[in-house]
C-alpha cells in the first residue's frame, strides 16, 4: 500500500487532500499542531506535533514515505500576513519547518516531496495595475514580494530546489493562488477574502450584524465592510481543483515551480456582488474601510501549467463560491445559536 505523510494535515488544504487520497486507497499519516476544526480527519494516523522541532520531524518522518505533502505554514489571510505584526513568527516558524523537513526527507529517502508555495512570491512591481498583473512563473526574479510571508516562500522554494540539485530530493512545487472552499478559516482573523465575504453577507442576511451602516446618512440596510476600495483584483481557486492540480503535477516530471490557480480574475467588489446574489439577500450596503489589502492586482498565469500538464483549472468561480457560501452560512447560524 502506498504511504503518504501530510504535514499541516489538520489544516484546510491538507485535510481535503487526505480525504481524496484515502478514497484512492493510500495509507495516510497527518501531523499538525491541532486536529481539523470542522470535521474528523480521514487520516489513518493523526499525530499532534510541532514541526519546528527536529525531534518531532524525525518521529513522524521515520520511513521512506512514497510522498510527503508539505502544507504546514504559519499563515492566514491579509489580516494576519499583511499587517506586519506577525512577520517574525511567519518567517521563523515556516522556515524552520521547511528546513527540518528538507533535511529529514533526504535522511529517510522519501519518494516525492510536494511543497506548497504561493503567488505571494511574485514581485510587487508587476502587480500594481489591477487590470493586467503579470504572474508568469518566469517573472519571479529579481525577487521583490510585498510581504515577509512571500519572502519565506521564495526562500523555501529555493531551498527545496537546492536539495533536489545537490542531494537528489525529488520535488514538485506549486505556487497556489487564493485557494478557497468549505472547511477553511471563516472567522477569527486568519480567514481570506472568499470566506470573510461569505461570513459578512451571511451575518447580514440573518440579521446578526445588527448595526446599520451610518456614513453621513442612514441607509437602513444590512451592510458589509470591505477593506480598501474593492477595485483590487484577484483570482480564486476552489480546493478540489487545487488538489487535482497537485496530483497532476506530481504525476509529471516538472520540478520547477508552477502556478496552480484560476485565471478568472475578478475585483473584490465583483466577488461581493457574486456572494450577495447567491445569498438571496435583496440589497446590501457595502462600506469601504481602510484595511490591509496586499497588491493591487493578481491573477494566475496558466500558460506554463497548460504547456506542461495539458491541463489547467477551469471550473467557474461562481460554482465554488455557491458551495462555500452554504457552508459558511451554516457555520454562522450554528455559532449564533450557541
Ligand atoms: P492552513 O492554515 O489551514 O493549514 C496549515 C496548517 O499548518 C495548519 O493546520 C497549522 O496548524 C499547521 N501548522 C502551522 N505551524 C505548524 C507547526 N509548527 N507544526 C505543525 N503544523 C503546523 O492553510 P491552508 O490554506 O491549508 O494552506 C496550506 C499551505 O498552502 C500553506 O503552506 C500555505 O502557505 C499554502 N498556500 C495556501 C493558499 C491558500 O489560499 N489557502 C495560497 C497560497 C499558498
Amino acid at each position: 500500500m502506498k504511504k503518504a505523510l501530510v504535514c499541516g494535515g489538520g489544516g484546510f488544504i491538507g485535510g481535503h487532500h487526505i480525504k481524496r487520497l484515502k478514497k484512492e486507497g493510500w495509507w495516510m499519516r497527518a501531523v499538525d499542531l491541532k486536529y481539523p476544526e470542522y470535521s474528523e480527519s480521514h487520516a489513518d494516523e493523526f499525530v499532534i506535533g510541532d514541526l519546528r522541532d527536529p525531534n518531532v520531524v524525525a518521529t513522524v518522518l521515520n520511513e521512506p514515505f512514497d510522498r510527503v505533502y508539505q502544507y504546514a505554514a504559519d499563515m492566514g489571510g491579509a489580516g494576519y500576513i499583511f499587517t506586519g505584526e506577525n512577520d517574525a513568527d511567519v518567517m521563523h516558524n515556516s522556515a524552520t519547518i521547511n528546513l527540518n523537513i528538507a533535511k529529514r526527507s533526504i535522511e529517510v529517502g522519501v519518494g516525492i516531496l510536494f511543497y506548497s508555495s504561493s503567488a505571494c512570491i511574485y514581485p510587487e512591481r508587476n502587480q500594481m495595475d489591477p487590470n493586467s498583473p503579470n504572474c508568469s512563473e518566469d517573472s519571479a526574479y529579481p525577487a521583490d514580494p510585498d510581504s515577509e510571508y512571500g519572502w519565506e516562500k521564495i526562500f523555501s522554494e529555493r531551498m527545496y530546489t537546492a536539495f533536489h540539485r545537490n542531494k537528489g530530493l525529488d520535488i514538485r512545487i506549486a505556487r497556489f493562488h487564493n485557494v478557497f472552499g468549505p472547511e477553511s478559516a471563516w472567522t477569527g482573523g486568519r480567514e481570506k477574502a472568499p470566506t470573510a465575504i461569505c461570513r459578512k453577507v451571511a451575518e447580514a442576511k440573518h440579521g446578526y450584524s445588527m448595526e446599520m451602516w451610518e456614513n453621513g446618512r442612514e441607509l437602513n440596510l444590512p451592510y458589509v465592510e470591505i477593506w480598501g476600495d474593492g477595485k483590487q483584483t484577484r483570482s480564486f481557486l476552489y480546493v478540489d481543483e487545487c488538489i487535482e492540480g497537485v496530483e497532476r503535477l506530481i504525476a509529471s516530471d516538472v520540478r520547477e515551480p508552477v502556478n496552480i490557480g484560476s485565471d478568472e480574475m475578478v475585483t473584490i467588489n465583483e466577488l461581493v456582488r457574486m456572494v450577495v446574489e447567491l445569498s438571496g439577500v435583496p440589497r446590501i450596503a457595502v462600506n469601504h474601510v481602510p484595511g490591509p489589502q496586499g497588491v493591487r492586482g493578481r491573477n494566475s498565469d496558466n500558460r506554463m501549467i497548460k504547456d506542461c500538464l495539458g491541463w489547467a483549472p477551469s471550473r467557474p468561480l461562481q460554482e465554488g463560491i455557491g458551495k462555500t457560501f452554504l457552508w459558511v452560512e451554516d457555520q454562522v447560524t450554528k455559532k449564533a445559536k450557541q
